[in-house]
């Protein structure tokens, strides 16, 4: 799936995440990010469209739900979600194709 970088699963998703970048996955260093509107801990940016992930680099970030989320599309689609939101920033509305 192509992260359209919009931020919204990581502000509005309740999810699990690695707390301490710098101990990776462990079962005493994983909390639950609540969503809500509250960015994610990790989320880096401030403009939709530029968002990133401080984590998403490290070596165990495949074996994370946020990894997970990202294969919900087939193949090298876009995010629709991603869309929905940026289309509805940048056009005032939801276009689809
Ligand atoms: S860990 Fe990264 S991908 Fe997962 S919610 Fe936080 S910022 Fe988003
Ligand atoms: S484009 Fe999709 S996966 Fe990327 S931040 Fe937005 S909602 Fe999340």
């Amino acid at each position: 799936m192509i992260c359209l970088r919009c931020g919204h699963c990581c502000k509005a998703f309740m999810v699990p995440i690695v707390d301490d970048p710098e101990k990776g996955v462990a079962k005493d260093n994983i909390m639950m990010h609540k969503g809500e509107g509250e960015p994610c801990k990790h989320l880096r940016g401030d403009k939709p469209g530029e968002y990133s992930c401080a984590i998403h680099d490290k070596e165990w970030y495949n074996g994370t739900p946020c990894f997970f989320y990202g294969q919900v599309e087939h193949g090298n689609q876009e995010c629709r979600i991603g869309r929905y939101m940026l289309n509805i920033l940048e056009l005032g509305k939801c276009q689809v194709d």
